[in-house]
């Protein structure tokens, strides 16, 4: 078994877009719940509350301008964007988010767990650089790779997103970085509408952003093979030493905002075998940040499979040979991929 994190802070509360918002409060009320339950307290963890990113922690991510344009929103009710709304406290809300990213970064770094999930709100992987954009303000998880990297001497490291939606943002912030490998499974067309497979970054980041395009109604049993496959064959030829996951449980299905069928068994299947990928490449360290997941029931699933599957409760295998799983459209691009990677 591994010792797994769970960062959590009930202070992502503070951040309310509004009545009617699919990325409300209660979001973070579920989880709270989800962790008081008898199952989950029986899987073997460590409750951490995390802390507030920096400035200079933001900044490795996002331009002085719009850090400034966020805090300016302290007490009042702003409209970032069309679909990001500020409440009294959401900058502190969105420190706190980034924040746990952070601290969940340095446990797994410093050997103090072996893995984390950090269950935070707002969500990250669509703020660019200089804006917010479909619900983040600031980017949990770009902030988390940029410490890592500069402060913490991570040489490699592995961004895999399996939210239904691309992480526009994150592609953006190291999409000339060849030291952070971004690979990103999403619903395509859909929002925000980039992710095409030959978007495979640029300039010195050429080969190291890797985009799997999906139509709808994709399930557990293409991501099972798209995972257990496709996805850590990619990894074994980067060899991450820290692997960050943007884990989206709007991948399930009946949520609002996706499209997809996938069960908590596919949830325990791509969290399994980015598992036994980071036991391979990166000494088991491995930090998930919750995305998306607009229903309780999916994020109540999708939490409690990435919890079995980080604690190794459940372990899952490798599914095969590559040519003779379901790839669903990942199969489509095959020859696109091979130009940078080895599958
Ligand atoms: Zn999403």
């Amino acid at each position: 078994m591994l010792r797994t994190g769970v960062f959590i802070d009930p202070e992502c509360l503070l951040h309310d877009p509004g009545n009617g918002h699919p990325e409300s409060p209660q979001r973070m009320q579920t989880l709270l719940q989800l962790l008081r339950r008898q199952d989950v307290r029986h899987l073997p963890h460590t409750m951490f509350q995390g802390r507030l990113a920096t400035q200079l922690e933001v900044q490795r991510v996002h331009t002085p301008a719009y850090v400034h344009r966020v805090q300016q929103t302290e007490g009042l009710r702003v409209r970032l964007d069309n679909d990001t709304m500020t409440s009294a406290r959401s900058y502190e809300a969105a420190l706190r988010a980034a924040g746990g990213a952070v601290a969940a970064t340095e446990a797994v770094t410093a050997g103090q767990v072996d893995n984390a999930i950090v269950l935070c709100r707002p969500p990250g992987h669509h703020a660019e650089p200089d804006r917010s954009m479909g619900f983040c303000i600031f980017n949990n998880v770009a902030i988390a790779a940029r410490h890592a990297r500069e402060v913490l001497g991570v040489r490699r490291i592995a961004i895999v997103d399996f939210d239904v939606h691309h992480g526009n943002g994150t592609q953006t912030a190291f999409l000339h970085d060849p030291s952070v490998l971004y690979i990103s499974t999403h619903m395509h067309p859909h929002f925000p509408g980039t992710g095409a497979a030959t978007e495979m970054g640029e300039g010195m980041g050429r080969g190291r952003t890797l985009n799997i395009p999906l139509g709808r109604n994709h399930g557990d049993a293409e991501y099972d093979a798209i995972y257990g496959s496709l996805v850590s064959r990619v990894l074994e030829g980067f060899r991450p030493e820290l692997i960050l996951v943007s884990a989206g449980f709007d991948i399930l299905s009946s949520d609002p905002m996706g499209g997809m069928t996938v069960t908590y068994d596919g949830v325990l299947r791509i969290v399994g075998h980015l598992v036994n990928a980071a036991e391979l490449l990166s000494k088991h360290r491995l930090v998930m940040v919750l995305e998306g997941g607009y229903t309780s029931e999916g994020l109540e699933q999708g939490v409690l499979a990435s919890l079995e599957a980080l604690t190794q409760t459940i372990r899952v295998s490798d599914p095969g040979p590559l040519v003779r799983l379901p790839l669903g459209d990942a199969a489509k691009y095959l020859d696109i991929y091979r130009e940078f990677f080895t599958i």
